[in-house]
């Protein structure tokens, strides 16, 4: 494996329009990921953007960060250009806006840089309601910010109950056990907290059900989407039992019966 390959990079704009349903727009602080998840859906998106040409062509996902340097000051100029539109707000609330969707707004590279957290402390300013989806502890550094929003949810992904599962399929992704960890913090501090239990990696439904009940406000749930990515994955570690729809319907439906006999709400997104 290569080394980390990072350029700061600038901006044209903070906030993107989000097709998401519930989510107004997205903010990603940084063009790729650390992580480097082998199923990550934004690993091919990334080819189509602009950023990508500050990247060697064939740099691996995973392998290269682009850091967004000026985004806050681009977050603020937007904010304050929504704010300026006096009719833009009447007759309903402002817009939600999430961290992130293409990226980890935690990652690695985030504690020394705090693109994500400059990006907070704008949205605290104005009282935007905010979502945020990590998979990294990290984001108990902001737990001061995150507890002063009137609205805010935060999840994590959590894809398996088994760290061995987990090392195969997203090594260089935090523990399973750190992210029930945080949510546990989280959830003691009071913010609102969820689970995106996606892709469904082989996992016992039953045990990750309860490691996390009375740590989070509600799940989602959702299959692997891109099953070429990993299917060869699955193949050299002999899980070729959990790929396939009836795997994926099996787990959605323990998951589903195991939180919701316990009046969690549990959105299956397939
Ligand atoms: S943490 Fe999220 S954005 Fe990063 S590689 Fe994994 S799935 Fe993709």
């Amino acid at each position: 494996m290569r080394g980390l390959n990072l350029k700061i990079i600038e901006t044209k704009t903070a906030l993107s329009k989000s097709r998401i349903p519930g989510i107004d727009y997205t903010i990603n602080p940084y063009f790729g990921c650390e992580f480097g998840c082998s199923y990550c859906y934004a690993d091919f998106m990334s080819k189509f953007s602009k950023n990508y040409k500050f990247f060697s062509e064939n740099a691996s996902w995973g392998e290269f960060v682009g850091v967004k340097i000026n985004i806050a000051e681009k977050l603020k100029s937007e904010i304050l250009k929504l704010e300026s539109k006096t009719s833009f707000f009447q007759n309903r609330n402002k817009p939600s806006i999430w961290l992130s969707i293409v990226t980890d707004p935690y990652q690695p590279v985030e504690k020394k840089f705090k693109l994500t957290r400059k990006c907070l402390e704008i949205l605290l300013e104005f009282q935007y309601p905010v979502g945020i989806l990590t998979r990294s502890p990290l984001v108990l550094r902001d737990v001061d910010l995150l507890t002063q929003f009137d609205s805010i949810e935060v999840g994590f992904s959590i894809t398996t109950d088994n760290d061995r599962i987990r090392k195969i399929f997203e090594p260089k992704a935090p523990s399973i056990i750190s992210r029930v960890k945080a949510l546990e913090k989280l959830k003691s501090s009071g913010v609102k907290t969820f689970a995106f239990i996606g892709p469904t990696l082989p996992m016992d439904a039953k045990n990750l059900a309860r490691e996390i009940i009375g740590l989070v406000d509600y799940v989602l749930v959702d299959k692997m989407n891109y099953i070429w990515k990993t299917e060869k994955i699955y193949r050299i570690n002999r899980l070729d039992f959990a790929i396939g729809e009836d795997y994926f319907k099996a787990v959605a439906e323990e998951i589903y019966s195991e939180f919701s006999s316990k009046g969690i709400e549990v959105q299956i997104l397939f």
